[in-house]
């Protein structure tokens, strides 16, 4: 689904993928949940792009749904892997960033069999990304660290664009925009302070890990 010229939101996938086309080559913002790979390289497929094609995979946090389909799609494309060095850390260990902390015993058991189930696959990260880099992506892709649901957290900012990859830092739903909470949420206080931090960049365009893109998001960010 084309969100703007050159974004494409890949549909139908758990933890939304976006795509981003530049004259060199593509990029990825995270990888969807295991075998999404088969979704995004038939979606580059129809827009009339190879596997080696996509240049980049950006990703946001090591949670599962994030980068389950990572470790096919690197192997299909060659591309390179960026991320936070916490994250990547998680990666190269096969574990999450952070302990989750379910409030309930049914949550703990869901929370447990997940972990299991959908333990993240190793995977190694090729570049670390810092909060400020810019990368040459869109005109110029600032990575923003709203730390706060993972320890490592990265959003990643289009200023000319004004469009805003916020991964699960913000979720977008039929209720609008909050900001992450709950038991799979790491530090609470830093991701109030994220949203506050992402709110001022001035972002027209709002695309959250999970939920429908926001097209008019100015106004509309979480007051935390
Ligand atoms: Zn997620």
């Amino acid at each position: 689904m084309e969100i703007i010229p050159n974004v494409h939101l890949i549909p139908k996938t758990v933890a939304n993928p976006y795509l981003l086309i530049d004259p060199d080559g593509l990029t990825l913002i995270d990888a969807g949940l295991p075998g999404s790979h088969k979704k995004i390289l038939r979606y580059m497929a129809g827009l009339g792009y190879a596997p080696k094609d996509l240049k980049r995979i950006l990703i946001t946090h090591s949670d599962f749904d994030h980068v389950g389909g990572l470790p096919a799609l690197k192997h299909a494309t060659g591309a390179r892997v960026y991320a936070s060095p916490v994250e990547a850390q998680a990666m190269a260990e096969g574990h999450a960033s952070r302990p989750v902390k379910p409030r309930k015993l049914s949550r703990k058991l869901l929370f447990g069999l997940m972990t299991r189930v959908f333990k993240p696959a190793r995977v190694r990260v090729d570049e670390l990304l810092s909060d400020g880099q810019i990368l040459p992506v869109l005109g110029g892709l600032r990575v923003i660290e709203p730390l706060g649901h993972t320890p490592g957290h990265i959003s990643l900012f289009a200023p000319s664009l004004g469009i805003l990859f916020c991964g699960d830092s913000i979720v977008s739903g039929e209720e609008g925009l909050r900001g992450s909470s709950g038991a799979n949420n790491w530090d609470q206080a830093k991701s109030d302070e994220s949203v506050r931090k992402q709110a001022a960049l001035g972002a027209r365009i709002l695309c959250s890990g999970h939920g429908p893109v926001e097209m008019d998001a100015a106004g509309k960010f979480p007051q935390v």
